[in-house]
This record gives C-alpha cells, sequence and structure tokens, in this order.
C-alpha cells in the first residue's frame, strides 16, 4: 500500500537496493545515532515499517527520538558494510536536507527489544513504548484478526449490530461495574459484562444472525489473560443448533488465523467436558502434548496400600523424567500439589526390570507384585520414564493431576502448533452451594441437554449430572471462548428460574425486559463469544493479554498513564447525589 504523503515519498522500511539513485524524503523518529567526528553522523530513522540508516555529513541538532523529516539521496552502502540481517541494510540514505519536526525529551527507557523494563514504567509512557518494534508488530496483527473477524463474519450474512454501554445488569455472573446517574441520582447504569441480553433481543427482533466487536467490562481480579474491559467477537444465530454455531464459530476462528499464519486451521476436534476431565484433569485441555491422565481405580480396588485407598487413582507418566527431575524438584512437584489440595503425590521411577520395566523408590515398596505390573502397563511406562499417581477424591485427583500434567508438560507458548478443540456438554451446574441450591456453570439462559430435560425434576447432587447445550472453544488450553443454545421454552426457564432460587419478583426485576420479549415470539436460538485479545496474543505468540493491547491497565487495575481510577471533585458528586465514605479500617 502506497503511505507516501504531502511530507514524505518513501516509508524508511521499505527502502531497497531498487530504490538507489532516487531522492527521497523519509519521516521519523531518530532511533539511533552514531556520531563519527564533527561532521559525520549515522542517523537510524524509524516509522512503522522499520529502520532506515541516513548519512548525514554535517553537524546536526537531531537528538535520540526526536521526529524529523530527512531529504537525500538512496545509495548503495559499500559492500563490506551492508548489514545482511535488516531489509534496508543494502542501502542508505545521504541526507541533503533535515527539518526538525519535534523535539523530543530522552526516551524514558531504551526502545530496543532487549531491554526489559518494568511494566508500569511501560504503561506510564505508553506511547512512547508504542513505538517498539514488538507493540507495531502485535497491534498490526490484532488489526489484521478484526478486521478477518468482520470478513468472516459477514462472508456468512451477519449483520453488524451495535448494543448500549449503559444498561441494567447482565447475567454473567461477574460484578459489574456501575455508572451513576446524574438524571436519577442514587440509580445507577451498570457497563456490559457482555451484550448477552440484548442479542438475544436481537433474535426476537427477527436480525437472525447478529455480530459485533463488543467490548465487555467485568470487575474481577485480573490475571494474564484477564482485564477488566476486554474485546470480543459476539454473535447469536436464530433457527439453528449447536452444530450450526459451530460451522459458523470454526469459519471465522479459521480466517482469523489464516489473517495471520497464512494456514487456514481445518481441525476443530470435539471433546466432551466429561473427557476433558477425565483425560486431561482441565475443562480447558492443552492438546499440544500428551501426558493423559490414565485411569488407575480398578488397579487399586481392595489393595493394602493405604495411600491408594480412595474412591480415585489416576496417574501420569513423565516421558524421560528420570533424567529431567532431580530430587529437589521433585520433592517441590509434591509440595506443589499439596498447595493444590491433594494429600500427597505417589512418584515413583521406571526401571530396567528382570522382565521388563519395573517400578523402582517412592512408594513402588508398598505395592503388590501385580499392582506393580498392571501399573506399568496401563501407563505405558518405559525404563526412565517417571509416573505420578494421586488417590482423592475423582473431582480433586482430576484437578491436581490436571495442573501437574501441565507444570511437567506444556509447551512454551509460541511452540507446538494451535491445537483449536470444542469442548461441548458442559454440565449446566457447577455445584450446589451452602443453601442446597445448584449454582449456575453459564447464564441462566442456557438450554440444558434434551436427553437430561427428565433429570430438572431431581434436587442435590442429582442435578450435577444434568448437562448443558453450552460448550467452549479452547485454543492451547487457553479458554477462547463460550456460549450455547438458549431456552426459548418458558416452561423450562421457569424451571431453571426455580432450581437456582430466582424467584419472579427477582427474574422480572433483572431481565423482565428479555422474559418480556420471549412472550412475543423468540425463535430457538443460540451463540457464541471469544476473546480477541486472548487470541491476538497467541497467535502472535504472548503470554500476556497486555501486550496486544494498546492501552491497558496494570494487574492491579490502574492506568499509570492516564492515572484511573481518580477520585472526582466535590461538585461533580454533589450533582450525582453520591457521598464517599473514608476508606474502611
Ligand atoms: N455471553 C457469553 C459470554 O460473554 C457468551 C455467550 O453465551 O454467547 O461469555
Amino acid at each position: 500500500m502506497d503511505l507516501s504523503t504531502s511530507m514524505r515519498t518513501d516509508m524508511c522500511g521499505r527502502l531497497t537496493a531498487a530504490d538507489a539513485g532516487r531522492t527521497v524524503s523519509v519521516c521519523g523518529w531518530v532511533a539511533t545515532r552514531r556520531e563519527h567526528g564533527e561532521n559525520l553522523a549515522f542517523i537510524d530513522l524509524r516509522d512503522r515499517t522499520g529502520i532506515v540508516q541516513c548519512v548525514v555529513n554535517r553537524s546536526h541538532d537531531l537528538r535520540s527520538e526526536y521526529v524529523a523529516k530527512m531529504t537525500g539521496q538512496v545509495r548503495l552502502r559499500p559492500d563490506d558494510t551492508a548489514n545482511k540481517d535488516l531489509p534496508t541494510g543494502e542501502i542508505e540514505i545521504e541526507i541533503t536536507d533535515i527539518e526538525i519536526l519535534a523535539t523530543a525529551e530522552p526516551p524514558p527507557f531504551p526502545l530496543d527489544e532487549r531491554t526489559d523494563v518494568d511494566e508500569t514504567i511501560r504503561l506510564r509512557h505508553r506511547y512512547v513504548d508504542l513505538r517498539k518494534n514488538r507493540m507495531q508488530h502485535n497491534l498490526r496483527t490484532r488489526a489484521a484478526v478484526n478486521s478477518a473477524i468482520r470478513r468472516g463474519m459477514e462472508e456468512q450474512g451477519f449483520v453488524e449490530v451495535e448494543t448500549p454501554m449503559l444498561i441494567a445488569s447482565t447475567p454473567e455472573g461477574a460484578r459489574d461495574f456501575v455508572v451513576p446517574s446524574r438524571k436519577e441520582p442514587g440509580s445507577f447504569y451498570a457497563l456490559p459484562q457482555s451484550p448477552q441480553l440484548f442479542k438475544q433481543l436481537c433474535m426476537v427482533g427477527g436480525i437472525d444472525r447478529y455480530y459485533q466487536i463488543a467490548r465487555c467490562l467485568r470487575d474481577e481480579d485480573l490475571r494474564a489473560d484477564r482485564q477488566f474491559e476486554f474485546m470480543q467477537l459476539d454473535a447469536e444465530m436464530s433457527f439453528v443448533d449447536q452444530e450450526d454455531v459451530f460451522t459458523a464459530i470454526s469459519h471465522t476462528v479459521a480466517s482469523a488465523t489464516e489473517a495471520v499464519t497464512g494456514v487456514r486451521p481445518t481441525e476443530f476436534p470435539r471433546i466432551t467436558w466429561l473427557d476433558a476431565q477425565e483425560r486431561f484433569g482441565s475443562d480447558k485441555p492443552d492438546t499440544r502434548f500428551g501426558m493423559e491422565l490414565v485411569e488407575l481405580t480398578p488397579i487399586f480396588e481392595g489393595t493394602e496400600a493405604r495411600v491408594f485407598q480412595a474412591p480415585c487413582v489416576k496417574g501420569i507418566r513423565m516421558e524421560g523424567g528420570m533424567e529431567a527431575l532431580s530430587r529437589n524438584q521433585i520433592d517441590a512437584l509434591v509440595e506443589t500439589c499439596q498447595r493444590w489440595g491433594a494429600k500427597g503425590l505417589a512418584w515413583m521411577k521406571v526401571i530396567d526390570g528382570e522382565s521388563g520395566p519395573a517400578l523402582d523408590a517412592g512408594v513402588a515398596k508398598f505395592l503388590s507384585a501385580d499392582e506393580s505390573t498392571q501399573l506399568v502397563t496401563a501407563l505405558d511406562a518405559k525404563p526412565g520414564d517417571m509416573v505420578f499417581l494421586v488417590a482423592d477424591e475423582r473431582r480433586l485427583v482430576r484437578h491436581v493431576l490436571g495442573l501437574l500434567r501441565l507444570e511437567l508438560g506444556r509447551p512454551p507458548v509460541n511452540e507446538g502448533g494451535l491445537n483449536f478443540l470444542w469442548v461441548v456438554d458442559f454440565p449446566l451446574f457447577e455445584t450446589i452451594n451452602d443453601a442446597g441450591k445448584p449454582v449456575p456453570a453459564h447464564h441462566p439462559f442456557t438450554m440444558p441437554h434434551e436427553d437430561d430435560w427428565a433429570l430438572l425434576d431431581e434436587s442435590g447432587e442429582a442435578l450435577l449430572d444434568v448437562r448443558s447445550q453450552a460448550y467452549d472453544l479452547v485454543l492451547n488450553g487457553w479458554e477462547l471462548g463460550s456460549g450455547s443454545i438458549r431456552i426459548n421454552r418458558p416452561d423450562i426457564q421457569n424451571r431453571i428460574f426455580e432450581l437456582l432460587g430466582i424467584g419472579e419478583e427477582e427474574a422480572q426485576a433483572k431481565f423482565g425486559f428479555l422474559l418480556d420479549a420471549f412472550r412475543f415470539g423468540a425463535p430457538p436460538h443460540g451463540g457464541f463469544a471469544f476473546g480477541i485479545d486472548r487470541i491476538a496474543a497467541l497467535l502472535v505468540g504472548e503470554t500476556n493479554i497486555r501486550e496486544v493491547i494498546a492501552f491497558p491497565k496494570t494487574q492491579s487495575g490502574s492506568d499509570p498513564l492516564t492515572d484511573a481510577p481518580s477520585a472526582i471533585d466535590a461538585a461533580h458528586l454533589e450533582e450525582l447525589g453520591l457521598r464517599v465514605l473514608p476508606p474502611a479500617t
């Protein structure tokens, strides 16, 4: 694309040997400056495309990060000074005219990619940080993802509809950010946790296929993959089952991936939630590596070994673990597993026995010969491996071994390819709370699995077996997003509210407008949302989504650049009818 303007003829990073002899003007920031006496300087000028070497044969006033327009003739660098690592490394510009467009204070930190700079300082001066190659690349990649998402959705007949930011609360289950109303002091708007209810209203409104690249706000503790505000592709479709949703979303995710990597992913395998838990100990399995959890419970039925007398025993095998792990590391792993909730972690070395691989050390001495043999076979253990076993309640075993599996085998973010995975048949309820009520795993409009509708008449623990028509898309162990087929039958919706203990009045107060709308003809519908920050981070190989967000908050939720959140003055508070209490002591 031609990026020339009235001020520049060319972009710094695009000049090549083919331009030798041309007189060009480039504009940008002074990246580096090498002075050779008073009358010769090599200046690297930087713009969004990269850097070019400018040769200045006289004294000059340029300093680091000054903004300048440089004009001169492109010439080939003498052979021995060419830099093969740089796209513009074969040429330089012999400068005849320098125009300083803006002076600059010395940058608060070096802009090379090698120096590790404290994140708060980077964010305080984000406008300088954004000049780095890495940030330029990340933000451009993100823009390519957005644009491919739009194309992918539009190709499939989705209509972009914008929904409001100042709304009543939504049902995602996190804490709302609220905005006080000046017109009605004492009343508050909520900022949307997602456009959930509005997209369902769009379906009642006959939009048929809705999408939006939507900003969502949730007041939750922040993590590497979580910010207060994040962007998601939000979509909803009418007259569909979950297969239709998978097809539409897989198409768009494939387009976004292809836009960045040049390769269109074709594999979007499925796994049930239960299988994912049993085999990977997680509802978001990273399938770039094996090390699956192996079911060992039957082997220990009637065992003499006290540690394995438990409702569930599972194990994982680490190939070559004997060499990879020191004794200190193993002890640390045991402690870590205890922190995760396990009573202990049983570990054994696999050695060359008289008749094939055998277990040695650790708790192996408590096992009967038969148990040992069965273990070796079940785990497919080879000499040199290490095996780790946890015995406890089933959920706990899965949880701890799932985390241990990641600890021992997870490849770095940018290795091992991109493994997409649909996780299906989520349970409708996560747990039963102290009051004996089920806690929904998703929002209360999630349709239960058709085969499990009869189970809704049950109560207590039996409800945990109800599956839902909810699904997640996982990429390399990160939950990219989730969605569901929604309830459009009043009898089922009422039963769910009843189970959750949401009375008629509460339902009316919280979602009355949606329930009202459903009385006017709601088509069967379902949808999905996936996080753009997350997919962009994984596609550029970053482990922290802040690296693909232009102006993120720090881990503690503040913005060192604008100083948000900050106090507002007394008059403003008065107008809003608010009084601030002194901090609780
Ligand atoms: N509203 C859900 C979310 O933002 C996604 C969905 O169910 O479509 O997580």
